[in-house]
Parts: C-alpha cells; structure tokens; sequence
C-alpha cells in the first residue's frame, strides 16, 4: 500500500513525473532521463525495495527530488491511493509515464487462465487505473503528459506471448483513446514501442533466442533502456507538444 502522505521539501518550479515501474531496467533509465529534464520524480515499484532505493539516490543525484511507493498498479484501491500519496506529496502531476510490466511468456497450449490475466492485469489494467486516477488533475491543470509502454510484438504479435502481445496491443487502443478523449484538455497520450532492449526482461531470455533475435534485428543489437528512455523524456517535453496518439518504435528497424 501506499505510505502515509507527507509533503516533500522541493523546487515547485520543478515539474512532477510518476514513473510506474520507474525503479528498474527501462523505467529507471526513464526516471532518470525526466530528472535531467527538470522534473521531480515519484517511482511505483512492486516490491523490490533495494533497487527502489538505489534509483531514489540515483535521481537525487541529478539533483530532483524523488520519493518511492510501493504499489501494484493492478490492484484499483492501491493504484488510487498511491496517486493520491504523490499528489499529497508532491503536488500536482504533469508526465505519467506507464512502464510497470510483466512476462509470463509460454506456448498457447500451456497459458493457464491465470498467466493471461496477470499479464492483462499489469500491463494493461494497471495502465488504466493509472490514467483515470490522473486524468482529474490533467484536466483541471489543462495540460499533461501521458506516455505508455507497449511494445513492438503488440503490434507484430510474437510466439509464446498471447498474453503479453494482447496486452500490449490493448495498451495502443488506450493510447489512442485517450489522446482522443484528453487531446482538447491540451493533454497528450502516446505510446512507445521498443524491439528488443537488454534489462531484467530480457535477461530471461535463452542466449540462442538473443542470438537469432539479433541476427534479425537490421541494427545487428539488443537497444539500451537509455535509448528507449530519450524518446519517452521528448515525449513528456514541450517539444511534443503537437504529438498525440502516436506510437513511435524504438527497435533497431525490426518492425518496419
Ligand atoms: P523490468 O526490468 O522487468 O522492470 C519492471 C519494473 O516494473 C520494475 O520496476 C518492477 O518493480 C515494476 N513492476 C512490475 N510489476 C509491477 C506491478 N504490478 N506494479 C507496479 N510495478 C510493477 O522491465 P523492463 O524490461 O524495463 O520493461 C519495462 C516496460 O517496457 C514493460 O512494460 C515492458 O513490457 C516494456 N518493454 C520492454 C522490452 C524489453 O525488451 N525489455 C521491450 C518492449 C517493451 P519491482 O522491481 O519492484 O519488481
């Protein structure tokens, strides 16, 4: 659960990013990148409270401030309470950036009920409960950012992933709606697409499907998080003002 609210001494000039999944692989790089840009970053977690802590130092480092909570975004009640404690304790939010997700990648024939929901539950549903706790303060500020990680197999599709891939491309129906729905409020909604990026995730992965990933891959390589994380701080800058509902690949070519 959320923890108990209370206000955090920071440059309000500074503007507030909440970064689900922000504390490692591609949502630290994220946190970090924001911080550079300016923002004050809270960091949504599951439950790995070290790596939580060592990206709370790292953003502070950069000079903003930071704050970590530990929440399942696919529990409604935690997901609403936590924007809440951020709200309390930072004020409020302009980027929300939905990066919280999870694998359970197995042949059709073998995906339990189970498996497809947990994997629907986090990425997407979590993703919208996000949003719609948000989207309030969005609309009363006239503004805001709001980009979602999705995935190139939600666009593609990929053996092994039912779950992971439906979820992904019902993260890009989301996107659009939103961006849609918020776009006169002068909110903005994307997604971000990466291929194949080295974090946690991927590590799982056996080293001959790396191998023949990259082989395909025409950039010949795995992406960084840091390259996944710069398209989505532009997405969450004024630069991108006039970009909404898009949804921009970040995977070497594969999916083109
Ligand atoms: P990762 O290294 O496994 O990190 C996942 C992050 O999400 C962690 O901070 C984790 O917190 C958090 N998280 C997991 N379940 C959560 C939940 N129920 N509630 C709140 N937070 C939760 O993942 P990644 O590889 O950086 O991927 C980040 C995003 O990019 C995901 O949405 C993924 O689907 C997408 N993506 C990744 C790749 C890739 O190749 N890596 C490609 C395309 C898309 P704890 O540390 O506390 O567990």
């Amino acid at each position: 659960m959320a923890e108990a609210a209370s206000l955090i001494e920071r440059d309000r000039s500074r503007r507030v990013a909440l970064v689900t999944g922000g504390s490692r692989g591609i949502g630290r790089a994220t946190s970090l990148a924001l911080a550079k840009a300016g923002y004050d970053i809270a960091v949504i977690y599951a439950g790995n409270d070290e790596a939580a802590q060592e990206c709370i130092s790292l953003i502070e480092a950069e000079g903003a401030a930071a704050k970590a909570y530990k929440c399942n975004v696919a529990d409604e009640d935690e997901a609403k309470a936590t924007v809440k404690a951020v709200q309390d304790d930072f004020g409020p939010v302009w980027a929300l950036v939905n990066d919280a997700g999870i694998t359970r990648d197995t042949l059709l024939a073998r995906m339990t009920d189970d498996d497809f929901s947990a994997v629907l539950d986090v990425n997407l549903k979590g993703a919208f409960h996000m949003i719609r706790a948000l989207s309030r303060g969005f609309v009363r500020q006239k503004g805001g950012r709001i980009v979602n990680l999705a995935s190139v197999v939600g666009l593609s599709g990929n053996i092994g992933q039912a779950n992971y891939a439906a979820s992904k491309a019902g993260l890009i129906g989301l996107t659009k709606s939103v961006a849609k729905e918020l776009a006169g409020r002068g909110v903005t909604c994307n997604a971000v697409a990466p291929g194949f990026i080295e974090t946690d995730m991927t590590a799982k992965l056996p080293e001959k499907t790396v191998a023949a990933y990259e082989a395909e891959i025409p950039m010949k390589r795995l992406g960084t998080a840091e390259e996944v994380a710069q398209v989505v701080a532009f997405l969450a800058s004024d630069a991108a003002s006039y970009v909404t509902g898009e949804v921009i690949r970040i995977d070497g070519g594969l999916c083109m």
